[in-house]
């Protein structure tokens, strides 16, 4: 648990640590088929002869974790073959690829190859694609104070509300591989419990059909409803994620929300039964760009379906009218240097009435 600089948010908690992945996080296959694109380019060899050549080298790996521990004895043994290839342009196809935060603060904080049983700092997964369950978090967040009516004096746009608490940023507890029973433990025994109902929990994911498959197994085989304090929320980041706004909708949740961040293209959003939208570009050393304009897009697409609208940052590459917006902070977190019409931080009205009942579904 950590009190969070994230700005639609009081603190984070993590029941689970790890992800098995997103269009953020390359597939061993991904990196494969980029080496390829990359090597393309520096011989004559046709695409069948370099894949050859790499794939086997390349697939020996289960996971881009251990893969990118790896990367510097792959590199030799691909300038043997490719001698040609710049260094350089092989470190930046692989970096470019690892764009979730989460993966790469588990890069550096996870396992090694000379030891994979152990992550080198406590509480992270060792293999970022095997999650890991961290039972017990979400109780020690829960006891945290009550701040429904407090000021904050840092992130002034959450004052009067009840704590907000981030469910899963490093990692997607809806991976495959976790169990419901220890989902239900965990997340929904935590906040419908005394300690937790005093405050409100937003559980994103980028798996809203395994959540709504949750949802009906918490129902069918407990008889317990969907928490009214704890909000439903999944990422869209360009228009092909954009069904899992449909998925979401199958939960039952009081509220349902959106982070579409990091946005890489302009999107049209159905926003029926949705209730708040967060919007950000993207930060980090290979930030694409971000249009400004999409986020004004989305503003007006809230307005028309009275979905509450809140801008999370312009990214560390914004551009407005195809020149780029200089921005001192980073993330482009700073609100004070957008243009002033987006400077909306706003949260469902719903979210300040919270403690809670719990919504019964039929
Ligand atoms: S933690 Fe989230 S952003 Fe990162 S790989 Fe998993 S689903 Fe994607």
């Amino acid at each position: 648990m950590k009190n969070s600089k994230i700005q639609w948010c009081d603190d984070t908690e993590n029941p689970v640590m790890g992800c098995d992945g997103c269009e953020l996080w390359p597939t061993v296959g991904q990196v494969l088929a980029a080496l390829i694109s990359l090597v393309l380019r520096f011989t004559k060899l046709s695409r069948n002869e370099v894949r050859a050549v790499i794939a086997p080298i390349i697939n020996e790996y289960e996971t881009t974790t251990e893969l990118w521990h790896d990367r510097e004895l792959i590199l030799i043994d691909l300038q043997q073959e490719f001698p040609d290839m710049p260094a350089s342009d092989w470190e930046r196809t692989i970096e470019k690829q690892f764009k979730c935060y989460a993966g790469t603060l588990h890069l550096a904080r996870g396992g090694r190859p000379d030891d994979w049983s152990e992550p080198v700092s406590p509480g992270h997964a060792a293999i970022f694609e095997r999650p890991v369950n961290y039972p017990g978090r979400m109780a020690k967040t829960a006891k945290r104070p009550d701040l429904r009516g407090e000021v904050r004096a840092d992130k002034p746009w959450l004052n009067g509300l009840p704590r907000l608490v981030f469910v899963s940023d490093m990692g997607d507890a809806l991976s495959e591989g976790i169990d419901f029973d220890y989902l239900k433990d965990e997340i929904i025994d935590v906040a419908t419990g005394p300690d937790g109902s005093r405050h409100l929990w937003l559980w994103l994911t980028k798996r809203p059909k395994r959540m709504a498959e949750f949802a009906e197994w918490l129902r069918e085989t407990h008889g317990v409803p969907w928490p009214d304090n704890l909000v439903a929320m999944t990422s869209v980041t360009n228009r092909t994620t954009r069904s899992r706004i449909d998925q979401l909708r199958k939960v039952p949740a009081r509220f349902r929300g959106l982070s579409v961040e990091p946005l890489v293209e302009s999107v049209d959003l159905d926003l029926t039964h949705v209730d708040w939208l967060i919007v950000g570009g993207e930060s980090g050393k290979y930030s694409r760009e971000f249009d400004i304009e999409w986020a004004r897009s989305l503003k007006e697409q809230c307005s028309e379906a009275n979905v509450a609208f809140f801008v999370k940052q312009l990214g560390a590459n914004a551009v407005e009218d195809g020149f780029p917006v200089e921005l001192r902070d980073s993330h482009g977190g700073d609100w004070n240097e957008w243009p002033v019409d987006l400077r909306d931080r706003e949260f469902p009205s719903g979210f300040g009435r919270c403690p809670h009942k719990t919504t019964q579904v039929a």
